[in-house]
């Protein structure tokens, strides 16, 4: 029996969950259908950090930063280099969704109880001119709770309308096509997988044990994006980032499959921009992994010393946390797809932090008494120092001999020359004494000092590497890990998705990751950071509101 409801929405993520919510809200009855079981919902983005862009927020301003919509635009637009025709959408999108995290985006969640760590970090810092690419300002607002304090809200909404009747689940429902008529959506059908009792985010099983049909007004694919499958990253990478890296971790649980990409253009959904991507440089193997080729992304602090494979240091403005994609393609043009940071003792201590809600125990919790401590501990906090300890790509050893024979034995490659890195760690080293250096990284640190935020909890006071006191010696090899996709199905504001004839397909929207996040492609190129949970806020509410709206 074919079952009736004014939507359907595919993928309980945030911006599945969001735009239900939404539907449900306005008095529509909605279907929520996830190929995962019940005890994955919310999707990637209870995994996630609980990074948000805001925009002159009154965290910002108890700090001193002064920020407006304008700078956060000129930052955006020379972040995503919009330069094709596709981005008539995206850039509209990029417009909209600035003005809302500058504007209602703080009150809408701080209503439903969402609320906000206090420290504003300060992602993406460019180095380039005013035009190009970065923060010109701190804007990433950790959500107090991490990815499950962003989940959380929508999830209680989400079950209050489930209560009432509103909303309904269909875990382990599998979309395998979109039902057309005359050109509309009018409804999904697919597969009934096995009951899997696996810890969420574990791979489950994919056993089919029946068939679906749903039918609608309307149907919004908020199915994620491409992530979990490296072959398809490895297809669709772009020329200008070098050849796709033969080695790859997987920022994202398997469920990030992409799957549901091909069969929404199958159905003739116009996918743009999927050339563009967001894979992070600066990624370590787990030593405790959850999903299949699990990786952690290090949100580095500015101050460790970047050394490509062959032992060159990292060409300024790529410094730590400057520009995620410059990185990327300097590294991949190297013919290696792995570099090292080397640090300190005191700089792991105060700069080291993992991007994962389970890799942040004291904001995850909410415990305030465990937080304090990374601004007073000794140590770096926990889960750093396991992987110090237990992680296959960290090195400790007290002196630059031993540390460099241990690298090139972790590599296999041979590649690094101990005179070499000696030389250019002691050059940068004489620079730490002179308050007017001419090494741009050091020139950073001395400017990121200046922002009380960085001073207390995010850069370590400048000191030589070399200096014993600040020892043990620490070198991280870092990997190319898979994330977001920043293509994505091209949609009207009202998140209704084109057909290849250019036309509005009726019946089908689209959101978060699979709508790039908004419009096929909000970010352009590049990101601000914090922009994925926001875009998922963002165009979850934009498809829901209007699904509902076209729902009669
Ligand atoms: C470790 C980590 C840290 C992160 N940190 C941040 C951060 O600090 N700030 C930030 O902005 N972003 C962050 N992100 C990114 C952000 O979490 C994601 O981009 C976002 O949550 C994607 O949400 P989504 O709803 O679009 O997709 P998803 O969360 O991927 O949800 C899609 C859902 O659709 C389901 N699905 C897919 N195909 C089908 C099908 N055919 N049939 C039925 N169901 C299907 C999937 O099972 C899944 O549940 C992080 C991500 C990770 C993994």
């Amino acid at each position: 029996m074919t079952e009736v409801t004014d939507v359907i929405v595919v993928g309980g993520g945030l911006a599945g969950l969001v735009a239900a919510t939404e539907i449900a809200g306005a008095g529509k009855r909605v279907i929520v259908v996830d190929q995962e079981g019940e005890q994955s919902l919310g999707g990637q983005a209870f995994w996630s950090f609980g990074g948000l862009f805001l925009v002159d927020s009154p965290e910002q301003r108890r700090l001193g930063i002064k920020d407006s919509c304008d700078l956060a635009l000129q930052d955006w637009m020379g972040t995503a280099g919009f330069d094709r025709d596709d981005d008539l959408w995206p850039k509209r999108w990029a417009e909209a969704y600035v003005a809302f995290a500058a504007g209602e985006k703080r009150d809408w969640l701080r209503a439903m109880g969402h609320r906000i760590f206090p420290v504003v970090g300060w992602a993406e810092r460019g180095g380039y001119d005013a035009m190009g690419h970065g923060n010109s300002v701190p804007r990433f607002h950790v959500t107090w709770g991490t990815g499950p304090g962003i989940v959380e809200p929508f999830e209680r909404r989400a079950r209050e309308a489930q209560r009432n009747g509103r909303l309904t689940f269909k875990f382990r429902h599998r979309v395998d096509t979109l039902v057309m008529t005359n050109g509309a959506v009018e409804g999904v059908s697919g597969s009934i997988l096995e009951p899997d009792a696996v810890e969420r985010g574990k791979s489950s099983s994919r056993k089919v044990i029946g068939d679906f049909t749903l039918r609608a007004q309307a149907v919004i694919v908020a199915s994620g994006g491409i992530g979990g499958n490296h072959d398809m990253v490895r297809q669709n990478w772009p020329k200008r980032l070098g050849e796709p890296p033969k080695f790859m971790i997987s920022g994202v649980p398997e469920h990030v499959d992409g799957r549901m990409i091909g069969i929404t253009e199958a159905a003739g959904a116009r996918l743009i921009n999927r050339d563009r991507m967001w894979h992070y440089v600066e990624g370590i193997r787990n030593w405790n992994p959850i999903w299949p080729r699990h990786g952690i992304r290090i949100l580095p602090g500015p101050s460790s010393m970047w050394f490509d494979a062959t032992g060159k240091r990292l060409p300024a403005p790529l410094f730590p946390g400057s520009d995620t994609l410059g990185q990327l393609e300097y590294i991949m043009g190297t013919g290696h797809d792995y570099s090292w940071f080397i640090l300190t003792q005191s700089i792991i201590k105060k700069e080291f932090a993992l991007s994962g809600s389970e890799q942040n125990p004291d904001l995850t919790g909410k415990s305030w008494r465990l937080t304090i401590k990374r601004a007073t501990n000794k140590g770096a906090p926990a889960p750093v120092e396991a992987f110090k300890k237990n992680g296959a790509d960290f090195i400790v050893r007290d002196n630059l001999a031993d540390l460099v024979n241990a690298m090139n034995a972790l590599s296999g490659d041979n590649l690094l020359k101990h005179d070499h890195i000696k030389a250019q760690i002691e050059a940068r080293d004489r620079e730490i004494t002179n308050p007017y250096v001419k090494d741009a990284q050091v020139m950073n640190l001395h400017n990121a000092r200046r922002y009380i935020g960085d001073k207390l909890i995010r850069t370590a006071k400048p000191h030589r590497i070399l200096d014993p006191d600040h020892g043990p010696l620490i070198a991280v090899k870092l990997n190319i890990l898979t994330r977001k996709t920043l293509g994505g199905f091209e949609t009207d504001l009202d998140s209704r998705v084109f057909g290849s004839n250019g036309e509005i397909i009726r019946g089908l929207y689209a959101a978060g990751e699979a709508a790039g996040f908004g419009g096929g492609g909000v970010h352009g190129y590049r990101s601000l950071e914090g922009t994925f949970l926001g875009g998922c806020l963002f165009s979850g509410r934009n498809a829901g509101r209007a699904a509902a709206k076209a729902a009669g």
